[in-house]
């Protein structure tokens, strides 16, 4: 009987804890917990000036180490239609409140329901979204930090928006007066981490399309630091090849290329895609649209951050890496095709230039390892070395001999 009621009480707890609307206030201090859309775009509309906190890890950052001070606070994380993640016809929709870490396992799912049917090349540009945030902040910072938070923070670093740019995303705005619209990535960051966004709207999704047969994302990131630490220059590229009517070879039927760490918001190489497409699929034309990259987004020595040379050489070097692994990976699929026979032969890719197709962001990630030995003044091991990784599933490692100036302790 206790335990039914136990278990009952437990349940019924549960259910009247059922996510309901909170708020408390201190001072002037206001913090809200709405439960429905419509709850949260009153809140916003009554106070337009509030923060939408979620992961708290950039108003965290902004109030603690920059001094900004915000007394609304709205917590959108219990609204039902900011945590959606669907799959559509053309694409997959994400809640703005959907983690990044819960994007990555999203799409992993929907990665193996296309693969089980057949349709794998539709998910290259989500597949390219998951491997960029593989190696977004840490474990800790990609369980709280939400998809929303990225878009509307509009970091200029932002790891996300370029590879949103690039796949030709839309955002799902929605304000109490005035009801939806839906907006292009490619309009929403104006200035320095100002964004389209009204006082009184808040970003409810992000629509992010599936890529088609012959259509390749690859995502680029250059950082100081692999794990944890905020990029130099990132890059989302997205090329789509057709053949040509007379079959003779391959051209780029669209392009889009989306950068971060190039300028004051993440921002599209508008140029130089437009000048790729109707090109042919070959080396020749690559080398052609590297100077027009490097003209388009040329940055002063003066440019925040400084490296300015390094960051122009690392967009073009990004694009030369794309056009070598796009090739590589066109070859492959096309040659399991049934109809390979009747499709333009593709440029080769000599094996000298292979290695630039390695990318650390779509390579397996190794996890770092630790070893740690206890030796007494003879240099004697007084035990296994205890090794720490973070998958910790290494074999135990050999003895080593230490260098004779260690003695650490006598236990
Ligand atoms: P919050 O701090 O909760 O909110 C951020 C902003 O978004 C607020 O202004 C809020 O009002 C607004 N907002 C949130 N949701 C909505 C919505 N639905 N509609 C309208 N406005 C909304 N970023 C990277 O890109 N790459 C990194 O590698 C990276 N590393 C980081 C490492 C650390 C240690 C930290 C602290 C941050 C890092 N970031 C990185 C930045 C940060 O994690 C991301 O920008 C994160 O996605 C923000 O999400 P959040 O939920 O924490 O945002």
């Amino acid at each position: 009987e206790i335990s039914a009621c136990l278990v009952g009480s437990e349940m019924c707890i549960r259910d009247s804890y059922k996510h309901q609307s909170l708020s408390f206030h201190v001072n002037d201090s206001y913090w809200f917990q709405p439960t429905t859309l419509e709850e949260l775009l009153s809140l916003k509309e009554t106070h337009p000036t509030a923060k939408l906190i979620v992961g708290n890890t950039e108003v965290g950052i902004e109030m603690r180490l920059k001094a900004m001070e915000y007394n609304v606070f709205v917590n959108p994380s219990h609204v039902p239609d900011l945590l959606i993640s669907t799959v559509k016809e053309t694409g997959i929709e994400i809640g703005a409140a959907v983690t990044i870490n819960g994007l990555r396992s999203f799409i992993e799912k929907v990665e193996a329901q296309m693969l089980t049917e057949g349709t794998a090349y539709r998910t290259r540009g989500l597949t390219a979204i998951r491997h960029m945030l593989t190696w977004f902040a840490s474990n800790h910072i990609r369980n709280v930090a939400c998809v929303g938070g990225n878009i509307v923070t509009a970091s200029p670093i932002s790891d996300l928006n370029p590879m949103l740019l690039a796949c030709n995303a839309m955002l799902r705005i929605h304000s109490k007066s005035r009801g939806t619209r839906d907006l292009s990535i490619k309009e929403f960051f104006l200035a320095y981490r100002k964004v389209a966004l009204e006082p009184d709207e808040i970003l409810v999704s992000v629509f992010i399309p599936f890529t088609g047969e012959f259509e390749y994302v690859l995502p680029f990131k250059q950082a100081r630091r692999r794990e944890d630490d905020v990029s130099i220059v990132t890059a989302g590229m997205r090329v789509c090849l057709e053949p040509r009517t007379d079959r003779s070879r391959w051209v780029i039927s669209d392009c889009s290329l989306g950068f971060g760490g190039m300028a004051p918001t993440a921002v599209q190489a508008t140029k130089t895609a437009a000048a790729m497409i109707g090109l042919e699929w070959n080396y020749a034309s690559i080398e052609v649209v590297f100077p027009i990259l490097r003209q388009e987004l040329s940055l002063p020595v003066t440019v925040p951050g400084g490296q300015s040379e390094y960051r122009m050489a690392l967009t073009v070097s990004f694009l030369f890496k794309a056009y070598l692994t796009m090739t590589a990976e066109h070859t492959t699929y096309i040659a399991d095709l049934p109809n390979a026979s009747t499709l333009p032969t593709m440029p080769t890719v000599d094996d000298c230039e292979m290695s630039a197709t390695f990318n650390f962001l779509t390579s397996e990630k190794t996890y770092s390892r630790g070893e740690q030995g206890y030796f007494d003044r003879q240099g004697e091991c007084l035990h296994e070395p205890y090794t720490s990784s973070a998958q910790n599933s290494f074999p135990p490692a050999k003895e080593t001999t230490p260098p004779p100036e260690l003695s650490l302790i006598h236990i």
